[in-house]
């Protein structure tokens, strides 16, 4: 029997059967959308289970990235990373925001902020940093700089979902942060995403732009969307977070295992962990350096080769995107530390039901080069 493909991840599902019984309740009730039961069950479940105080749910991370850029009205130029998904940036031109790409720290990857301050113009009103790969930026300097100049910030967390530091869930940080919940995500919900604020005002705001902008019946006081989650995604997100515990666990056993396979051999090297002190583990990126035999998109190509779809996340760079490329901060030298990162990292498969021997085989196939050559 041929074996099967390995991709990087594979969404997770609970058994069909535990969700049944939450579609019979939507035939029952008839309520498709619109806020229903188990939007407002999620709502408030994802609250305690994150230790926020507010969330609004959105029907993928996109919209709530738009939305969080709507509702804090942000405009003119924003600060953000060119090394991250390219979703990020879209959602600043969506808003007519003209993005402004500073540099990562070599070792999170995450926005670097001692690059920040050179990059503020009197335009500039906010800053939108990702927790790349589920590590917490450094939101303290962050923080910092935003004070200093009058500057919001929203974090792009769509990595980070129950990631906590020290002082609790790094979803408290800045003025807003956003999640993705979309299937190839630590928690999904088929599609999904949210945005998590501080306070009853804005979360109220925010319920609005999501819906049209309608505050009632008849009454409409923004341009808002269409953007709210559906009850059968919803629903699939209160089963969906049961099953976090053993998700988390395994994603855990397979971190460990990665890192310990591959600690010796030589050229290969495991991004770091954060300071975070709860993991997500949502990827596993290596950086393939020039002491191994072959370079990365040999590795890839070898990899593939044998059934392994391992992905060059983040490659190419947003700033390398045509829409993107022509702005005077999309220029490599300006990027030095993003372009390394993006030529050298390659993600290798991590999900709850990658099996050992399928994990094994990555290892085997990644050492297998360093005494092939
Ligand atoms: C997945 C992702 C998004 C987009 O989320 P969707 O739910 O797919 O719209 C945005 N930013 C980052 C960093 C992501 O990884």
């Amino acid at each position: 029997m041929a074996e099967e493909n390995i991709y990087v991840t594979q969404p997770y599902l609970p058994p069909l059967e535990e969700f049944i019984p939450y579609m019979e309740q939507i035939w029952a009730n008839k309520v498709l959308t619109n806020c229903g039961p188990f939007h407002q069950q999620l709502e408030q479940a994802l609250c305690e289970y994150l230790g926020v105080p507010h969330i609004a749910l959105f029907t993928n991370g996109t919209l709530a990235l738009i939305t969080a850029l709507q509702a804090l009205r942000v405009t003119g130029e924003v600060i953000t990373t060119p090394y991250s998904f390219v979703a990020t940036a879209h959602a600043l031109l969506w808003q007519n925001c003209k993005p402004v790409f500073v540099d990562v720290e070599p070792r999170t990857l995450n926005l670097d902020p001692a690059k920040i301050e050179a990059a503020i113009t009197p335009q500039t009103t906010a800053i939108l940093p990702v927790h790349c790969y589920g590590n917490p930026c450094d939101t303290e300097a962050i923080q910092k700089i935003a004070d200093n100049y009058n500057l919001r910030v929203i974090y792009d967390a769509a990595h980070a979902f129950g990631v906590e530091d020290a002082g609790g869930s790094i979803l408290r940080h800045g003025d807003l942060s956003v999640l993705s919940f979309h299937a190839t995500k630590v928690f999904n919900t088929f599609e999904g995403g949210a945005i998590i604020c501080h306070d009853a005002k804005t979360k109220q705001r925010i319920d609005h732009l999501k819906n049209f902008g309608f505050v009632n019946e008849t009454t409409v006081v923004a341009p808002g969307i269409n953007a709210k989650m559906s009850e059968i995604n919803a629903a699939f997100g209160l089963l969906q977070l049961q099953h976090m515990p053993h998700v988390l666990q395994r994603r855990a056993e397979i971190d460990a295992q990665y890192r310990k396979q591959l600690a010796n051999v030589p050229g290969i090297t495991c991004l770091p962990k954060g300071h975070q002190t709860v993991a997500n583990h949502s990827y596993f990126p290596i950086l393939v350096g020039p002491d191994y035999p072959l370079g990365r998109d040999a590795l890839y190509e070898k990899l593939k080769a044998h059934g392994i779809y391992a992905r060059r996340y983040f490659y190419p760079l947003i700033a390398d995107f045509p829409m993107y490329r022509g702005l005077p901060s999309a220029t490599r030298a300006n990027l030095g530390h993003a372009c390394y990162a993006s030529d050298q990292v390659l993600c290798l498969p991590i999900y709850p039901k990658l099996e050992i021997h399928a994990q094994e085989k990555i290892i085997n196939t990644i050492k297998d080069a360093t005494w092939e050559c």
